[in-house]
């Protein structure tokens, strides 16, 4: 799977893919139409699926315009996300399976960001929208830290650890310096932090990282970390158990600067 990087809005990344060989393109969340029409254009590509991870409109804000122009596209994204999302065509359930431009996706439902939140599994690569970032997590705005706690450590963390992870936004340097602030003696997350820096002072994006880094870095997904346990105690209430680690981690990175 070839996978241009787009970068659209202020931080947002839309992302093209494309079988080699192949003319026709899938776009994982078209969030604004021209930068995802000039990257078709300069690689002469047909669209012929988006795939939206969530209808927020930074992720969604391209789909009508690119459909009119490209008739054909088909519009994926969780089934309940019907009559808010734009010019959707095909909703899925939890695993569906579906072939497009000569690639087998699977859909994983993962659900805390918000309630019709997917990620996509496709040869090598999952598209995580604003579920799991690399370093973090998307902010609870319509589930539960239990069902963020699921989507992350019970679905995605499962993937193999060699699948390369790309998310919705660019925020992996403000993520890396939580993780860190976090977990001191994570010798995994001062390395890419270290990484990430020279990534970004050449403009470069910091994705992909992949399920193995995530599993190593990301604090939600280390929610049985001493150092992290130690961090969220006072907010606890007497509750240990992971999914309530979480609820605090996520709690600590809304107020964190
Ligand atoms: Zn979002």
């Amino acid at each position: 799977m070839q996978v241009e990087i787009v970068p659209c809005l202020s931080d947002n990344y839309a992302y093209v893919l494309t079988a080699p060989g192949s003319r026709q393109a899938v776009v994982v969340d078209a969030s604004e139409a021209a930068p995802v029409r000039a990257a078709l254009q300069r690689s002469g590509l047909e669209l012929v699926a988006i795939l939206s991870t969530h209808h927020h409109p930074d992720h969604v804000g391209g789909n009508e315009e690119l459909v009119r122009e490209f008739p054909r596209a088909r519009v994926f994204a969780f089934g309940t996300d019907r009559g808010r999302l734009p010019a959707l065509t095909d909703g899925l359930s939890d695993d569906a399976r579906f072939d497009v431009g000569g690639f087998e996706f699977r859909a994983l439902h993962i659900p805390g960001h918000t309630l019709g939140a997917v990620a996509y599994v496709g040869a090598d690569c999952v598209f995580t929208g604003d579920t799991l970032f690399v370093a973090g997590c998307g902010r609870l705005f319509e589930g539960s830290a239990s069902q963020m706690y699921d989507s992350l450590n019970e679905k995605l963390a499962r993937l193999p650890d060699a699948t390369r992870v790309f998310c919705g936004h660019e925020y992996t340097a403000k993520n890396l310096e939580f993780a860190a602030h976090m977990e001191p003696g994570n010798a995994a997350v001062r390395a890419k932090a270290e990484r990430v820096a020279a990534l970004r002072a050449r403009g470069e994006p910091s994705v992909p990282s992949t399920i193995a880094e995530e599993r190593a870095t990301n604090p939600f997904m280390r929610c049985q970390s001493p150092e992290i346990l130690e961090q969220v105690a006072e907010d606890l209430a007497g509750d240990r158990s992971p999914q309530a680690v979480l609820g605090a981690v996520r709690r600590a990175k809304d107020r964190y600067r």
